[in-house]
């Protein structure tokens, strides 16, 4: 009865990983939940405020498909004050969350038969959008060795006549790796060889870097025209339930999509976007104190992991997720769990610890497991303490 299509589609695997940890949780049990990522902390006041305006003000008619002029307005300026980069309000297409962006961009470029390129691990979603349109995922393994990073060579190596897009994602989930500004002008040379190649760049995480040096490339002239920038409020301002996100892109691809959009959703909610429109507007302090927490609790959880035997790790430079490979755990058993697979591993933990992470495998890294450490200074103690203990019972 279901469709091929949607047979074919895997669910989201840190959804399902959260749901499975609120379930829990509901049953009583004392889970800690590190699956999914999102910001701990309460939407700051001014945007709520902003929000509540914006109901007594009647705010509640469709806004146009692609977002409020305003907002696109507010957007635009962002883009100019803080990354340098100049776009037209009819260049900006809001949606609900940068996930819609994501899945509208991908549909409305890739073909049949089109090759996009994913640098792995890669956020759960990414291959699953590009299987919706039809599209045939080409993963480029990075390790851990490397920061999880992929090389000019390897993005090279992975370009055929066929590709149409790049999946660009720093700072990256899972890994919370970021790419310099050096790093990607190389990725640049390769790609002006390939003129037929556009360029995603997921930049949800953004404002969570804790190198400071915010990069994006579109910056980079021979790159603008071909890039579609993906960002959103859900992380900078933690307010992933408002469902608020953006593309920036050229015009013909931006058309398309709100032509996508004009057919699938209309415009998003009228109150988070103007609810948004303030987060960009308003004082900034609340997105630097936030990225001081995560820093924080960055050095934390790194600290705490090194002393877990058979976990390798390295420093994450942004997002808020830690990536250990735990494959060392491959073949140990306690009792009657045996573990086979990061997945057994990731199952033992929750069983066992009442920790919930996600596996890598879900993020094409078998042999790894995700933790978000978007959450408190307590629960990461205690989380990574039971993870600690249940780990050394593995013989
Ligand atoms: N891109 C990445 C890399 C993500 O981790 C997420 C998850 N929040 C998204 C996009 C989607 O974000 P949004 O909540 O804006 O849909
Ligand atoms: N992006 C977050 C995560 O990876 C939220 C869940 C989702 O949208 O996948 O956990």
């Amino acid at each position: 009865m279901i469709s091929q299509r949607i047979q074919n589609l895997s669910p989201s695997a840190t959804l399902a990983m959260s749901q499975k940890s609120a379930e829990l949780k509901a049953a009583g049990v004392d889970v800690i939940n590190l699956s999914v990522g999102e910001p701990d902390f309460d939407t700051p006041d001014f945007i709520k405020e902003a929000a509540k305006k914006a109901i007594d003000d009647n705010f509640s008619r469709y806004s146009p498909v692609p977002g409020y002029l305003s907002l696109r307005k507010a957007v635009c300026e962002k883009l100019e004050r803080e990354n340098n980069l100049t776009y037209t309000p009819e260049q900006i297409v809001v949606g609900n969350g940068a996930k819609q962006e994501l899945a509208n961009t991908i549909l409305s470029l890739i073909n049949p038969g089109d090759e996009v390129i994913i640098p792995t691990p890669a956020w759960v979603s990414y291959v699953e959008l590009v299987k919706l349109a039809e599209g045939k995922p080409v993963l480029v393994p990075a390790h851990l060795e490397n920061d999880f990073k992929i090389t000019p060579a390897q993005l090279e190596g992975a370009i055929t006549p066929k590709t149409k897009m790049l999946l660009l994602n720093s700072p990256c989930n899972p890994t919370g790796s970021v790419y310099s500004f050096n790093e990607i002008s190389k990725f640049a040379e390769v790609l002006e060889k390939h003129p037929q190649v556009y360029i995603m760049a997921d930049e949800i995480y953004e404002h969570i870097n804790y190198n400071k040096e915010v990069c994006s490339i579109a910056q980079i002239p021979s790159m603008k025209d071909r890039t579609i920038v993906i960002n959103g409020v859900s992380k900078a301002y933690a307010m992933t339930g408002w469902r608020i996100g953006y593309m920036a892109a050229p015009l013909p691809i931006a058309k398309a999509c709100t032509k996508l959009q004009g057919q699938y959703t209309s415009g998003p909610s009228s109150i988070a976007q103007k609810a948004a429109e303030a987060a960009y507007t308003g004082p900034q302090k609340c997105v630097d104190d936030m990225r001081k927490a995560f820093e924080r609790r960055r050095n934390l959880i790194v600290e705490l992991a090194k002393e877990i035997e058979g976990w390798k790790v390295n420093v994450p430079q942004g997002a808020f997720y830690l990536f250990p490979d735990v494959s060392s755990f491959i073949g140990k058993k306690h009792g009657d769990y045996e573990i086979k697979s990061s997945g057994d591993y990731v199952l033992y933990i929750l069983q066992e610890a009442h920790v919930a992470c996600v596996d890598g495998d879900a993020f094409c890294a078998p042999g790894y497991m995700r933790l978000s450490y978007a959450t408190s200074d307590e629960n990461i103690r205690e989380a990574m303490r039971r993870i600690k203990e249940a780990s050394a019972k593995l013989k």
